[in-house]
């Protein structure tokens, strides 16, 4: 009977092509978004690609006894954060806040998802991760694009804001990461809050693709950094803003860009192929989950 079923896994493995061997947690427990929604669809989209094996860590809710909250971060190859702080959520104890630390200097993962990047402004080593974030005074230059090319606007100004959830364009900037590579230059995205007016560090940072926040719906009118790659010591960051509920994540966009680039901050490659229903310039692709 064991060998049966060692059989049945082995085969699976050779179908699948390859073993699920990349370790990935997924932190979440304080958010202003609906993490309980969202954190399944984030975990399925990652095994789905037949790399990750996803654990979940799950802080108390706020103003909790953060005591036995300690992930073992060494453990994993990648860390998701669906945690944010927005408006006056828990910062992580310093001690987990050191030991992620030390894990990204070693050359830990880290993708910042969607609201995460509404998180902890005074903790200094994390805004070097993201780069840039929003909605809590975050300090540091404005970061958007204008003629190809980035711009970090030093002036001081209002931190964070979208408009009204709506399908909008993704335009690809940097075409030979391999988190973007072979993508289309321009896609339409599904119905999504496109952020802008984020701010930080913006250090050791890569924007790899931006979306044109309209005026008309209460936007900046610049191109607006969407998926950004950042290095921290040793580690590799991911930081995409979009996904903000499971219609935003259906997206094949979402979907792809989201495993390449939590596969990239994992192994620093990229090893999925880009699937034959990504959307084009003109109309955004979902699947049901
Ligand atoms: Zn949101």
């Amino acid at each position: 009977m064991r060998t049966i079923i060692l059989c049945v896994l082995l085969s699976f493995a050779a179908l699948n092509g390859r073993a699920a061997s990349l370790h990935a947690l997924i932190i979440d427990g304080q958010n202003n978004h609906d993490w309980q929604r969202t954190t399944p669809v984030l975990k399925k989209l990652l095994e789905d690609t037949g790399l990750f094996q996803v654990e979940i860590a799950t802080t108390p809710p706020k103003g909790g006894d953060f005591s036995a909250f300690h992930p073992d971060f060494s453990k994993y190859q990648v860390v998701i954060s669906n945690y944010n702080t927005f408006p006056n959520g828990d910062n992580w104890p310093e001690a987990v806040q050191t030991a992620f630390e030390q894990y990204m200097n070693n050359g830990g993962g880290f993708v910042s998802y969607h609201s995460a990047d509404n998180a902890f402004p005074k903790w200094q080593a994390f805004q070097l991760m993201i780069g840039m974030g929003g909605w809590m005074g975050q300090a540091g230059p404005y970061h958007y694009f204008k003629d190809g090319k980035l711009v970090s606007d030093p002036s001081p100004g209002p931190t964070g804001s979208h408009g009204a959830r709506t399908p909008f364009l993704i335009t690809t900037r940097d075409s030979q990461h391999p988190i973007t590579k072979g993508l289309p230059e321009k896609w339409m995205h599904a119905t999504d809050e496109l952020y802008n007016s984020l701010r930080g560090p913006g250090q050791n940072m890569t924007v790899l693709a931006t979306g044109w926040s309209d005026p008309a719906n209460k936007g900046t009118g610049r191109d607006e950094p969407m998926l950004m790659t950042l290095t921290y010591g040793k580690g590799r960051i991911f930081h995409t803003t979009l996904g903000h509920d499971p219609a935003a994540m259906s997206c094949v966009g979402f979907i792809t860009t989201f495993t390449r680039g939590a596969e990239w901050a994992a192994t620093g490659k990229v090893t999925q192929k880009i699937p034959s229903d990504f959307p084009g310039p003109d109309e955004a692709r979902t699947r049901t989950f």
